[in-house]
C-alpha cells in the first residue's frame, strides 16, 4: 500500500512494506529519489513499483538509511533499470559496499542474502544531501545499527527513521550483541530525534505518524520503555533478537527440509553471540529448543515430516 495521508507532501511517497521488506520513500523533483529498497525478494515489485510512480522520468538516486538485507535489496534491480542512478550509503560503508565484503556488510554474520549493488557515493553525517526536491541534513544515528543514519528536511519536518523509530515496537540493538555498544546508544538517538522536533516521521517499516496528534511523543515514550525493559534484562534483548533472526530466515526462503533448517541455525555466527547473552549455561542444542519451542507453539513457525515452514 501507498500512504498519503495529509501528513505528507504530494512529492514525497511511501511504499509500505511489511517486515521482511522495509518502506521504500520515494522523493519526486528534479533528483527523483528513492530511500531504503526492500529485501532482494521483493526486488522486482519494488522495481515495478517505482517505476510505475516515476511515469518515464529518470531515477536520479538511490539512497540508504542503513545496510541491513531488508533495506538495500532491491538496489541492484533499480540499479539494472536505472543504470544513471548515483547511489548513496553510509559513509564508512562505502569501501565495504565497493569490495562486497559480506561480513562487514552484516550479512555474512547473520546469513542473511542481499543482491550486490555498487555504490559511489557518502552520506555523511554533519552534511546535507539534495534527495527529491528537497535538502535533507545527515545525521547519524546508531543503536540498531552503529552505522545508520537518519535524514531530515527541516522546512517540512520530515524525518525518515530507518530502523531508529517506529511507532510500534524498537528493532534489534545489533551493536549490543556483539559488544562493540550498548543499549545507551539508541537513547541517544532517540534524543536526537527529540531535539529536532519533526512533525512527521517516516519509519522503516510501518505507518508513518506525526507530532500534531501526539504519536510521535507516543512512540518515543513506548521506545524509551522498551529499551529500559532491555537494560534491566539484557537477556530478554537476547531472546528477542533470536526469534526476529529466526523468523526474518523464514519469510525469507519461507521453507527448508529440516536438515538443511538446522545447517542454517549452526552456521548463523549472530545466534551463537545470542547463545552466549542469553543462556550460557545451556548447551546449543537445549538453547535452540528453548528459542523455538513458542515459535512453533505460537504457529509463529510449523514443521511437517520433511519442512520447517513459515507460519505467517
Ligand atoms: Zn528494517
Amino acid at each position: 500500500m501507498t500512504t498519503t495521508p495529509a501528513l505528507l507532501p504530494p512529492d514525497i511517497r511511501v511504499f509500505e512494506r511489511g517486515w521482511l521488506s522495509s518502506n521504500n520513500v520515494l522523493c519526486l523533483g528534479e533528483q527523483a529519489t528513492v530511500i531504503d529498497t526492500g529485501h532482494v525478494k521483493h526486488a522486482s515489485e519494488t522495481a515495478h513499483r517505482v517505476g510505475a510512480a516515476l511515469r518515464g522520468q529518470p531515477l536520479a538516486d538511490i539512497a540508504h538509511t542503513h545496510l541491513h538485507s531488508d533495506h538495500c535489496g532491491g538496489t541492484a534491480a533499480l540499479q539494472a533499470a536505472h543504470p544513471d542512478a548515483r547511489v548513496w550509503v553510509p559513509e564508512p560503508s562505502l569501501p565495504h559496499v565497493q569490495a562486497w565484503d559480506e561480513d562487514r556488510l552484516t550479512f555474512g554474520d547473520t546469513a542473511q542474502r542481499c543482491a550486490r549493488f555498487n555504490a559511489q557515493h557518502a552520506l555523511v553525517p554533519g552534511q546535507s544531501v539534495r534527495l527529491g526536491a528537497r535538502d535533507w541534513q545527515i545525521h547519524a544515528a546508531p543503536g540498531h545499527d552503529a552505522l545508520a543514519v537518519l535524514l531530515f528536511e527541516p522546512e517540512h519536518g520530515l524525518l525518515i527513521s530507518g530502523d531508529a523509530l517506529w511507532e510500534h515496537g524498537v528493532g534489534v540493538i545489533f551493536p549490543q550483541i556483539d559488544g562493540s555498544d550498548d543499549f545507551d546508544t539508541f537513547n541517544d538517538t532517540l534524543a536526537l530525534i527529540e531535539r529536532l522536533d519533526p512533525r512527521v516521521v517516516i519509519p522503516g517499516h510501518g505507518t508513518p505518524f506525526g507530532r500534531a496528534d501526539g504519536g510521535i511523543e507516543a512512540a518515543m515514550a513506548r521506545s524509551r520503555a522498551r529499551i529500559e525493559q532491555f537494560k534491566a534484562q539484557p537477556a530478554q534483548h537476547a531472546l528477542y533478537a533470536a526469534k526476529v533472526l529466526i523468523k526474518y530466515q523464514m519469510l525469507d526462503v519461507e521453507a527448508m527440509p529440516h536438515a538443511e533448517f538446522q545447517r542454517w541455525l549452526d552456521g548463523t555466527r549472530t545466534l551463537h553471540q545470542l547463545h552466549q547473552l542469553h543462556r550460557p549455561d545451556l548447551d546449543w542444542p537445549a538453547w535452540l529448543a528453548l528459542v523455538l519451542a513458542p515459535l512453533f507453539g505460537k504457529g509463529v513457525l510449523r514443521r511437517d515430516e520433511t519442512l520447517v515452514l513459515d507460519g505467517a
